[in-house]
């Protein structure tokens, strides 16, 4: 048996077979002249790469129903590749340049693809830009088989396996979690990372920080994930195989007993009231969300419903995601929570967050994590926003919506947010459609800056939602997704404690609601330091609700402001002796 030691990301234990997923093959296309006598075998080898895309591609629309929404936008997609494949016009075009430049084929391939795309791209019409998109990934699914490239679909990984990867993406995470997946072993990904959170959510034991682990243990292999002590044992004897079964049954009796806590409100053994709310990803997790007794949704990431829709199947392009998708999801959410509140947070894509979407610009930004994301990427695309916001003022007649917007960092952001929801209102109610007028609008405190200026913000913001993941990420300037600076992204550090103080101040001044919705919220160690702190409203993934409950009723308020304090003033003094 072999033993490695990883970073603690998602708590519990997972036995099962490993399944190690390949790291991405980049795809290169060679670039040269050929000879005249070459051109044949070139076309020929084109076209037998053409007709074997096809017959996959019709396998796949075979197996999709023609009824189920979800298999409908799929098979749109589908139909849509055949019909380019097969198009006689681009197809002669191609065939003329090929003969006429005599490049290798690929080349020709990529080029004459790249080109159609581009063009369509700059026709500046909006159903024309979604095909250009289409273009591309068609005729790389072409090239990837006349390169012999097989992209792994993360659809075959079968059920009750430990995956290990060096990274996965949100969306693969996503498609991941409705399988039976036993747990997740990473190289790449922090604590915080989105891959994680979502593991979390969906009780996924999860280790990272694994070096080079996809080299280390081998899809077949019996293994065992334990979460919380971050290790991964290969190839364990029986003995120790059982001892680790007596854990996840005890685990179980452990959960079995917190389900007591399931519809007592989350209160300190003085009594003193605590709000605990549900983060989720998918309209699917409110389920699990009202079934662990949440208060609410205090944070829906409405980023992961474009991820989701993301087929990793060929790659393909997310579609524009309607207003209509969008209102199906969230009136869902609302009437699941009734009369509970749910603050649905806007577009948080971008940096680590990227979507595949014909509607938002693929930028390639050098420092993504300070470039064009969250509301900012929103302010830049209207349209997208615009959509959201009218999909979610529909929705708002369903239950006791609130909006939430991400990375704010000065008032000015927040006036533009008010305004397009003015304009979005005024459109809704022009058109007559109708809509849910007064919904409390909020903003998340990710930033420094929004830290600071927290008294300012609260004039113009109805709640505060404290993101301490970024928080943290900004503050100390840590990439929360780096397992090689994972001990520096310390939520503890004095500086990020300070801020929370700061808006908790501003909030409490201004009297409006003030939450937490980072990890900090969920975890055991902080929460006690945030209840001390005087926060209330804590807001973290469903699994944790009971778990938390529990932690509050050993505790009186006294003994939460004490430790807190303590520990505040002990990094105080500790910060003070090396200033002298
Ligand atoms: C945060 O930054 O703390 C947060 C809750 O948002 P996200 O994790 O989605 O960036
Ligand atoms: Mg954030």
């Amino acid at each position: 048996m072999e033993v490695f030691l990883g970073l603690p990301a998602a708590d519990g234990i997972g036995i099962g077979t490993a399944f190690v997923i390949p790291d991405k093959v980049k795809r290169a296309i060679p670039q040269h002249h050929i000879n005249i006598d070459q051109i044949n075998k070139g076309w020929t080898r084109f076209e037998a790469a053409s007709q074997t895309v096809i017959l996959n591609l019709n396998e796949k629309l075979d197996s999709l129903s023609k009824t189920n929404p979800k298999d409908m936008a799929q098979r749109e997609i589908f139909e849509t590749y055949v019909l380019m494949l097969e198009d006689p016009v681009f197809n002669k075009e191609v065939k003329d340049f090929y003969e006429n430049e005599l490049f290798n084929i690929e080349y020709t391939i990529q080029f004459k693809a790249q080109e159609y795309a581009t063009k369509l791209q700059q026709a500046g019409n909006y159903y024309l830009s979604e095909r250009a998109k289409d273009i591309t990934d068609v005729f790389d699914l072409v090239l990837d088989e006349m390169l012999d490239i097989h992209p792994f679909d993360i659809n075959s990984v079968p059920d009750g396996s430990v995956i290990f990867a060096t990274s996965l993406s949100s969306a693969d995470t996503i498609i991941l979690s409705k399988r039976k997946i036993a747990a997740l072993g990473l190289e790449e990904g922090g604590v915080s990372s989105h891959v994680v959170i979502l593991a979390r959510n969906y009780g996924i034991p999860t280790v990272t920080g694994l070096t080079e682990i996809s080299k280390k243990v081998r899809t077949g292999e019996t293994v065992i994930v334990d979460g919380k002590n971050a290790e991964i044992l290969i190839s364990p004897d029986r003995e120790t195989i059982e001892e680790y079964k007596t854990k996840i049954r005890d685990e179980y009796k452990r959960r079995q007993t917190l389900k007591s806590f399931l519809n007592k409100p989350a209160v300190t053994k003085d009594g003193t009231l605590f709000k605990l709310y549900a983060n989720i990803g998918t309209p699917e997790e409110a389920e699990i969300a009202a079934s662990e007794g949440a208060d609410g949704i205090g944070l829906f990431r409405t980023e992961f419903l474009y991820m989701a829709q993301n087929g990793a199947s060929f790659n393909a392009a997310a579609r524009s995601f309607s207003e209509q998708t969008q209102f199906e999801a969230y009136k869902y959410v609302l009437e699941i929570m009734g009369e509970k509140p749910v603050t649905i947070r806007t577009l948080d894509a971008g940096g680590d967050k990227l979507i595949n979407s014909v509607d938002i610009p693929l930028l390639d930004e050098k420092n993504p994590l300070m470039g064009l994301r969250a509301v900012r990427l929103s302010l830049a695309s209207p349209n997208v926003l615009k959509t959201q916001l009218k999909a979610l003022y529909r929705a708002g007649l369903y239950g006791n919506l609130r909006i939430m917007f991400p990375l704010i960092t000065s008032v000015d952001q927040v006036l533009k947010c008010l305004e397009i929801i003015k304009e979005v209102k005024d459109e809704l109610k022009s058109s007559g459609i109708p809509f849910k007028e007064d919904v409390p609008v909020g903003i998340m405190i990710e930033t420094a800056a929004a830290a600071v200026i927290s008294d300012c913000l609260a004039k113009v913001s109805d709640f505060f939602s404290l993101g301490t993941n970024d928080l943290t990420q900004y503050t100390l300037g840590v990439d929360r997704e780096n397992q090689h600076v994972a001990s520096l992204y310390n939520e503890f550090n004095l500086a990020v404690l300070r801020l929370i103080q700061t808006t908790a101040h501003a909030a409490s001044e201004a009297n409006i609601p003030l939450s937490v919705c980072g990890e900090m919220a969920g975890r055991q160690d902080s929460i006690i330091v945030l209840g001390g702190m005087g926060i209330r409203d804590l807001s973290m993934s469903p699994k944790l609700i009971c778990d938390t409950k529990e932690l509050l009723s050993r505790f009186t308020i006294q003994e939460l402001e004490a430790i807190s304090s303590k520990h505040i003033n002990d990094m105080w003094e500790l910060q003070k002796t090396f200033r002298k």
